[in-house]
């Protein structure tokens, strides 16, 4: 039996040295400094990380509006209460 194996080879245009960073929306790499990071303040509230050097828990987001949208949405490190819908 001849197996099927369906790579999905992303070729990246991957610039040496360039650290790479993760959207947490639409999970794609994109360099660190294309990458707005958003940390959890004390107040749980989110602040815009410009220094991209804050400890804690961050995240990065592309620049996509829709991102931006699905972001504002987007409660990370909030402890789940069950399940509920909103
Ligand atoms: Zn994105």
């Amino acid at each position: 039996m001849a197996k099927t194996v369906t790579v999905a080879t992303k070729v990246a245009a991957v610039t040496e040295g360039v650290p790479e960073r993760m959207c947490v929306i639409c999970r794609c790499r994109f360099p660190k400094g294309a990458l707005t990071r958003y940390v959890l303040t004390s107040e749980n509230g989110l602040s815009i990380d410009t220094e991209k050097i804050r400890p804690g828990r961050g995240w990065y987001l592309c620049s996509e509006p829709g991102c931006a949208l699905k972001f504002a949405k987007y409660r990370p490190g909030k402890p789940r209460k069950g399940k509920q819908h909103v």
